[in-house]
């Protein structure tokens, strides 16, 4: 048979998937002795049959009787007796938190009759009809789906004809008055009488608690907190006890340290003569817990040893709600409380300095995703704001400047020390300079891989990306949303945390934990107030923690020395992916042109001649500035038309120059290849390791320039470890042939200088034929990087500029993934093939290194699947590296 109902006294915290996380805790107390009202938890086993078969399990009725007599006959009263009642609660309680996203249920048990048995016992009428109204309430609202409006303006009503202001001061009359007319209103409304026997209440309330699961507003919910949607709600049905009793009963939520701070000490809210829904309906203000210290010395202290007892049970931070009958403390709920990114730090190494968890756990209490909260200025949260749109937050941070919609008005107006946010349709190559010289970007289209997410991220630039409201019109400087028109020099805020755009400027505050992690822990705290040092402090301890017992090294993904100096003073260990084709933009743009135009070798040699000396001086710089550490050199990648001339525009000037008899022979020259090199599929065309096969002279430009870059290093005393790394190669022949001519170019540059030159070459693996025959490209390779942008989009065939603005709304919506496999790595298919290829590739060549290099580097999640995998770095942008060093460590201690 299986076991739908579980007793208090039976479950036990570790049984959330099945009892819910507040029943599950619920059974905790009750085996630690706390004061906790008898009751027992529908599993959400029970749940999922419910929505399944869309009827209640036979087993279950039979189950919840046996429970339900059970207690009874433990407190010797009856559901609903009409001499002495037995009340209920019927709360859900998921697995994962969902504030106040499902149904509860106070009261159960109560009707004409019983109202009158606990007017008796409690002495206290109008505190029995008061419970009566409010079951009828609730149970109209959420059982039987009546507008909440409908009691509400009763409510209203009831106490402007009484000429009172609160409904405490209701009294037994009125409240009478109003059962009957909540029950007019439920009969007028559902077509059918209020249940009166209590146990159809109970069966009803239990059946809408299920239903609860699947509303819209807790499917919104699941899907942006990545909960998954078959999990199901687990019920609760708990012993009612009352703080609406009189002056000596209350009820309240408590906190073991305040989750906003940090700071150790007890905090929370009372509300003397109250049930917890007054206390978030907010309709008294609430006294603190230092109140009640006051107010009821004995049952605080009660508290506060119920307080100690949780923390150092749960050896964390407990939130509580608790309620005081007469005098009585009894516990409702408790959980592991929420808490801010800053406040996770804090307490994790409070916990530790109190001895009560090691330096291993405080990692497990803390995230990659809040670190990165706490390094991103913020937009002061006091500060009121107007929002024009939300949109894909692809770069956090908060930007604030005037709205430029070309690179060369962003220019202009960086060089005045003019703060801007470029905005444009998409952006491409050619927006870079505009991209650098910008506080923050925002674009209409693409994803959290297009060009503008991925560069931004890369700079550490805050970028909103795919506003699909949006409407860009660049020719005429002017961008719109609705009727909300934007020109040229508007002030806009940006949002990259939230994907929010508001207009003008919101104010900023700078964090102190990107300060530590730029200069140091002695310059960052310098001046700071208590908490935020404390603050600091935290982070420091954890992240040094973290690096001391990681595996996976960290790198970054760096082009420019800049980058690099960053990455390096955020911890990176080398540089795991240096884009080359960043290396050819701006001026030297044209120099790749040429080579593009070239008639013969000869003339295409001549241009590479000029790009070498200045290949070599990047690569020369990089290597000083990561002096010791690895750098990996990207052979060029991206389609060559990506630097000539648009189509559409060269055709344009082409046509009305021939029409007007002034025909350009060098447009023409450039027309006629940019038609020859035009693509319809230009990301499946001919880039990485296929352009090496076929530009004559390419690679062999780059490779020569990285190994003179190398010598240049080593004569000037530094220890450079330069490595080569070949795109987008599908077969092992592609990468001896390119490795062969590397080899060669290697040998004489080595002949040439007299040096010993190390440099190991190795590939990319972004198609799926590369990891499926990673046997054999082993062969070839001393390396494998996993260039995971790529090889997720040739695994799903979703074009990565495109799909995500597309149609991925839809996808995750309809629950295909819970997140979009460009940000957080598809563990079944593509880590399939990562999978595949690491233990293939090591068969081949055990000492193979592997690392990954896609955005996938810097993703938590995504981190812990490449430790799992045995990998031995991850690449990702400069400013992603502390998270990925915190992450890594994680990985290792949380196994
Ligand atoms: C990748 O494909 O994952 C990668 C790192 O290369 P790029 O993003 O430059 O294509
Ligand atoms: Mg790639």
């Amino acid at each position: 048979m299986t076991t739908y109902v579980s007793t208090f006294a039976e479950g036990n915290k570790d049984l959330k998937e099945l009892l819910g996380g507040k029943g599950a805790n619920l059974a905790e107390m009750t085996r630690l002795g706390l004061p906790v009202p008898p009751g027992f938890t529908i599993t959400t086993q029970a749940c999922r049959s419910y929505l399944e078969a869309g009827t209640e399990p036979s087993e279950l009725r039979v189950q919840v009787t046996t429970a339900l007599r059970r207690m009874e006959d433990d407190l010797g009263r009856q559901l609903g007796d009409r001499h002495d009642p037995l009340l209920v609660s019927v709360r859900s309680g998921a697995m994962h938190s969902m504030p106040g996203m499902m149904e509860t249920v106070l009261n159960v048990g109560l009707n004409d009759a019983s109202v009158k048995g606990l007017a008796e016992v409690s002495g206290n009428e109008r505190f029995a009809w008061d419970s009566y109204r409010r079951l009828l309430q609730m149970f109209g609202k959420t059982v039987l789906g009546i507008d909440g409006a409908v009691f509400a303006e009763a409510l209203e009503l009831a106490k402007r004809s009484s000429g009172v202001k609160t409904d405490v001061e209701l009294d037994v009359e009125d409240l009478r008055g109003l059962v009957h007319t909540f029950k007019a209103a439920i009969r007028t409304h559902s077509g059918a009488e209020f249940p009166q026997h209590p146990r159809e209440q109970l069966d009803l309330a239990i059946r809408a608690v299920f239903e609860s699961w699947n509303t819209d507003r807790a499917r919104l919910y699941r899907r942006r907190e990545r909960i998954p949607h078959h999990l199901g709600t687990a019920v609760n049905i708990c012993t009612m006890v009352f703080g609406n009793l009189g002056e000596t009963s209350g009820t309240g939520v408590a906190f073991t340290r305040d989750p906003a701070s940090g700071r150790p000490g007890a905090y929370g809210d009372y509300l003397p003569n109250a049930q917890g829904e007054d206390v978030v309906s907010g309709i008294r203000n609430t006294l603190s817990l230092a109140d009640l210290a006051d107010l009821d010395p004995a049952s605080y202290k009660e508290l506060r040893k119920a307080m100690r007892r949780l923390e150092t049970h749960y050896r964390d931070l407990c939130d509580i709600e608790f309620t005081i009958e007469r005098g009585t403390l009894w516990m409702l709920q408790t959980r592991v409380g929420k808490r801010t990114a800053g406040a996770a730090f804090r307490i994790a190494t409070q916990l530790v300095d109190e001895q009560l968890i090691t330096m291993d756990e405080a990692l497990t209490r803390v995230s990659g995703a809040q670190l990165a909260q706490l390094m991103f200025p913020q937009f002061d949260p006091a500060a009121p704001r107007t929002l024009l749109t939300t949109a894909m937050a692809a770069s956090p941070g908060a930007a604030v400047g005037r709205v430029v919609f070309d690179s060369a008005a962003a220019l202009a107006s960086a060089s005045r020390n003019e703060p801007v946010v470029l905005v444009r349709k998409e952006t491409n190559p050619d927006d870079l300079e505009g991209m650098i010289a910008a506080e923050g970007i925002l674009t209409a289209r693409g994803g959290k891989t297009s060009h503008a997410a991925v560069v931004a991220r890369g700079m550490g630039r805050t970028c909103v990306c795919g506003a699909e409201d949006l409407d860009v019109d660049a020719d005429a400087k002017r961008a719109s949303v609705g009727d909300v028109v934007l020109a040229e020099g508007d002030l806009v805020s940006l949002d990259g945390t939230t994907g929010e755009v508001f207009l003008g400027a919101v104010p900023v505050v700078a964090s102190p934990v990107e300060n530590y992690l730029e200069h140091g822990l002695d310059a960052a705290t310098a001046g700071l107030d208590d908490d935020s040092a404390d603050l600091v402090r935290s982070v420091h301890l954890l992240l040094t923690h973290a690096d001391a017992v990681r595996r996976l090294e960290v790198r970054a993904n760096a082009d420019t020395g800049a980058d690099a100096v960053r990455a390096r003073h955020l911890g990176a260990q080398g540089i795991g992916l240096c884009r080359t084709e960043h290396m050819f933009l701006g001026e030297r743009r044209e120099l790749i042109e040429q080579v593009v135009l070239a008639r013969t070798d000869q003339e295409r040699e001549v241009v590479f001649e000029r790009l070498r000396p200045l290949q070599r001086a990047d690569f020369t710089e990089l290597l000083a500035e990561m002096d010791g550490l690895p750098v990996t050199v990207r052979l060029l990648d991206p389609p060559l038309h990506e630097f000539l001339p648009d189509r559409t525009e060269l055709s344009v000037k082409v046509a009305v120059d021939r029409a007007t008899g002034a025909a350009d022979p060098e447009d023409e020259r450039l027309l006629a290849a940019v038609e020859r090199l035009h693509e319809t599929n230009p990301m499946l065309g001919l880039r990485g390791v296929r352009l090496g096969l076929v530009v004559p002279g390419l690679f062999a430009l780059q490779v020569r320039a990285a190994a003179e870059a190398v010598v240049d290093r080593v004569r000037a005393g530094g220890r450079p470890h330069l490595e080569i790394m070949v795109p987008l190669v599908g077969s092992v022949m592609e990468l001896f042939l390119v490795r062969d001519e590397a080899d060669r170019i290697l040998a004489d540059v080595a002949r040439e200088t007299g040096l010993e030159l190390s440099i190991p070459i190795g590939t990319m693996i972004e198609l799926p034929r590369a990891a499926l025959t990673a046997t054999r490209v082993a062969e070839a390779a001393e390396f494998f990087s996993f260039g995971t942008n790529d090889l997720t989009q040739t695994t799903w065939g979703f074009s990565r500029d495109d799909v995500e603005a597309a149609f991925f709304a839809a996808y995750l919506e309809k629950g295909v993934f819970m997140v979009s496999p460009f940000e957080s790595l598809d563990i079944d298919g593509v880590g399939r093939l990562i999978q595949i290829a690491a233990t293939d590739g090591r068969r081949t060549r055990p000492d193979l290194t592997l690392g990954v290099c896609g955005e996938h580097g810097g993703d938590p999640e995504s981190i812990h699947f490449f430790h799992r995998t045995g990998l031995d770095y991850v690449s990702c942008s400069p400013f992603r590296v502390p998270v990925a060093r915190l992450e890594a460590g994680r990985a290792n201690v949380m196994g």
